[in-house]
């Protein structure tokens, strides 16, 4: 299988529709999972009539008027650009539930918290916390190991890793049969691109995404990635990213 490395779209329009945000597809055994690139950390994911937010934030979306209603929210942790009570307010409905960490379910009043190694499986949907944290030696540390989430969402077979704000932490070398990947870089908050590089060589998603990545060039992931040790690894496609980022840049 071929791996693809892609960028997605980091601009987007308060006034846009839900559709004006660029999306991907991948087949899964009952049916096509959408992927829609919100901005940021920011996600939209649907699956089977199911609709699912992870870390909605209304500066990269008009949640009050322009997003669907949601049956699914995830939050990774309480950090203003994840975690947005009025974005939550306006997408709720009967029914919707809440996956964060403890932290994020303290300040909401409600919501199901799942800390770093649990699972849970709402509507047919297997939601794995991970953990997501910064490595030691930091003057400052931003995501305190233990605290924060990345989710790994397994739709009917497909494996979908949404690594919140994270490093290249050991513990990814756990996660095994990614499909899709969504690695953040941006320091000092997460990643540079060569830690993401040491990433995906620990992952071995077949197609990943770099997000939340600030003012990051993400070509630079391109730049580094040549060692043919990564090719020889996982048979990266460098046209592929060439193509996406391309399409991505003209927006
Ligand atoms: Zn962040």
């Amino acid at each position: 299988m071929k791996v693809f490395l892609m960028m997605l779209a980091a601009v987007c329009m308060l006034s846009a529709a839900a559709n004006d945000f660029t999306n991907d597809t991948f087949s899964t055994k009952s049916g096509p999972l959408t992927i829609t690139f919100v901005g940021h950390g920011t996600l939209m994911l649907g699956w089977q009539k199911l609709v699912v937010h992870v870390d909605p934030v209304g500066r990269y979306a008009d949640y009050s008027a322009v997003m669907p209603k949601a049956d699914l929210i995830l939050i990774t942790h309480e950090h203003s650009d994840h975690l947005d009570k009025d974005a939550i307010g306006h997408i709720v409905k009967q029914g919707t539930v809440i996956v964060a960490n403890d932290a994020v379910v303290r300040q909401l009043g409600g919501g199901s918290a799942l800390s770093n190694g649990a699972v849970t499986n709402i509507r047919g949907i297997m939601i794995e916390a991970v953990p997501a944290y910064n490595l030691p030696g930091k003057p400052i540390t931003f995501h305190p190991k233990g605290r924060d989430n990345g989710y790994v969402l397994t739709f009917d077979g497909l494996r979908v890793y949404i690594a919140g704000d994270t490093e290249d932490i050991p513990e990814m070398k756990a996660l095994k049969n990614i499909d899709v990947a969504f690695l953040p870089m941006n320091q000092p908050y997460t990643m540079t691109p060569k830690q993401v590089l040491n990433a995906l060589r620990m992952i071995r998603p077949k197609t990943a995404y770099p997000y939340h990545f600030g003012n990051t060039d993400t070509k630079k992931l391109l730049d580094i990635a040549v060692p043919r040790s990564l090719y020889a690894a996982g048979g990266w496609s460098r046209t592929a990213y060439r193509r996406h980022h391309r399409r991505h840049r003209e927006q």
